[in-house]
């Protein structure tokens, strides 16, 4: 049966294939982590998102998953250079007068409560970089016993051009043809004339006495490459060949495809049978960033801060948003689509504590209603099957919602479909809901809230509101700072006043 089957677009074949593990039910996942030198932006949380979902999903299909996401706390250069342009973390560090190790402790912190407050679920494994340098300097000096790597001055860089005359590999995964990828140079030109040829790539940098990440290895003292931690870590923890490779877009070239350079040039042997690219994240139709102001944090959208929404909105409502688009398209952020998703949002969890609450009674009298309602629950599955199509589901599961909302009414009774069906449909709903797409339902789940807080809340804004009309200042004054001292913040906005707890 189609639904039964998952297919996934393969970004190294360009196909949608049908997904066959190595070694069932086992699945292996890398995903390429963030670089832990500032906060994480709402872009990076849309990729780790996106792979929390296709994580999740395959477990819920039966898979056994071993999902490895690094944490990069070494080697990635300003501009994503590979010779010639500072660490940004030991930038970071410099500029704060503080050890590398402060920065990248802070921003892994500040990166896994992100991940807890979108409710992702934590990788099996969760290597970093620095805690693989001896691994990094057997993998460079495998390349160099196979001839692929050269020493020039203390560096050792990949040989692009024999790796490229031995196989047909090299720009197969960015779809870039060799010779524009050995006329593109991405580097500093201070350290160019080490390499025989432009395209070439450092594995191993030597350090200069300023650089603060240093270690000793056979051709200096110096650091690994930034691609180098990859291979390294999803070799050791996955096995030379493995089932899926992920990331963003955006490390397709030169990360990835250097990636794949490097476990051939030292393994002999390709790394993954399927990469997964997720899309960017646009904002207003642009790219999102920070120069030119098109740009929002995290914390920006949770307390409505921002210039670019008219409101706050909470971490599931923008999770929700986000799988609004399918992961392989741009997804652009607006203040309107927020506030769609926000609407689709509280119909859906609406729905979903009506159906619990739904009590199946009287004999069974089948019509149609049954049939629809088995459709619209084998498309959901038909859809994630499909490349993990999120807003495909979810359309099926607002189809659902429909049929809800009428057993509700009385305008379908609810003895119309088999009790079978109906307790199928809460239990699919809810794991459909909760555990695929690892949201939750925050006026339930909130700690303290059990459900009424947010009730309380309105009436307590609804007071406030009565005491302006009224124009008395100081009660009015008096609700807002007792609520910010035990950690309530009113917003008052073009759409009325909400609520958030700092
Ligand atoms: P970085 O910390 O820069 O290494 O990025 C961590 C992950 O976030 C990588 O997989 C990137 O591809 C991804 N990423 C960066 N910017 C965006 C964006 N605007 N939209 C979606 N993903 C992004
Ligand atoms: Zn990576």
């Amino acid at each position: 049966m189609e639904s039964k089957q998952l297919k996934i677009h393969n970004s190294l074949t360009r196909q949608k294939e049908v997904f066959k593990p190595i070694n069932p039910p086992f699945v292996g996942m890398y995903v390429c982590g963030p670089t832990v030198y500032s906060d994480v932006h709402i872009g990076n949380v849309r990729t780790f998102v996106s792979f929390d979902i296709i994580y999740r999903y395959l477990k819920y299909i039966g898979y056994k998953v071993r999902y490895v996401r690094n944490i990069t706390d070494v080697g990635h250069l300003e501009g994503d250079a590979d010779i010639g342009a500072e660490d940004k973390i030991a930038k970071k560090a410099r500029l704060e007068q503080l050890e590398p190790m402060e920065i990248t402790h802070r921003y892994t912190l500040g990166f896994h409560e992100m991940m807890n407050t979108f409710n992702t679920l934590s990788p099996s494994i969760e290597p970093r970089a620095t805690g693989h340098i001896m691994e990094q300097i057997e993998m460079v000096q495998d390349i160099l016993d196979n001839g692929f790597a050269y020493v020039k001055n203390g560096s050792v860089y990949f040989n692009t051009v024999k790796f490229a005359e031995s196989n047909d590999v090299y720009g197969k995964l960015s779809g870039r043809k060799i010779e524009d990828l050995f006329s593109e140079t991405r580097d500093d030109l201070k350290h160019q004339d080490e390499k025989n040829h432009p395209s070439d790539f450092a594995i191993w940098i030597k350090a200069d006495e300023n650089h603060l990440m240093r270690w000793n290895s056979p051709w200096s003292v110096g650091f690994p490459g930034w691609h180098l931690e990859c291979s390294v870590m999803s070799t050791k923890y996955l096995g030379k060949t493995f089932d899926i490779h992920g990331g963003g877009s955006d490390l397709k070239f030169p990360h990835h495809e250097n990636e794949v350079a490097q476990n051939h040039g030292a393994c002999n042997a390709a790394p993954a049978k399927v990469w997964i690219h997720t899309n960017m994240l646009l904002m207003n139709g642009r790219k999102m960033s920070k120069s030119d102001g098109n740009h929002i944090t995290p914390v920006e959208l949770f307390t409505g801060d921002s210039t670019h929404i008219t409101k706050a909105y909470s971490p599931m409502i923008v999770k929700f948003f986000m799988m609004q688009a399918h992961y392989g398209s741009t997804l652009d952020l607006s203040d309107a689509a927020l506030l769609a998703a926000e609407k689709g949002y509280r119909k859906i969890m609406e729905a979903n504590r009506t159906l619990q609450q739904l009590v199946y009674e009287g004999a069974e009298a089948l019509n149609d209603e049954d049939t629809e309602i088995q459709a619209l629950m084998n498309g959901i599955f038909v859809d994630m099957n499909d490349d993990f199509n999120t807003p495909q589901a979810l359309a099926k599961a607002f189809g659902l919602v429909n049929k809800i909302n009428s057993f509700k009414d009385g305008h379908i009774a609810l003895n119309s479909i088999s009790r079978r069906t109906f307790e199928k449909l809460q239990y699919i709903f809810t794991a459909f809901l909760f555990d695929i797409c690892g949201l939750k339902d925050e006026t339930l789940n909130s700690e303290e809230s059990n459900g009424i807080t947010d009730e309380l809340m309105q009436l307590i804004i609804e007071l406030r509101q009565n005491a302006r009309g009224n124009k008395d200042w100081a009660m009015s004054d008096k609700i807002r700072d007792s609520l910010a001292g035990i950690g309530v913040q009113l917003k008052d906005g073009k759409e009325g006043t909400t609520w958030i707890k700092s």
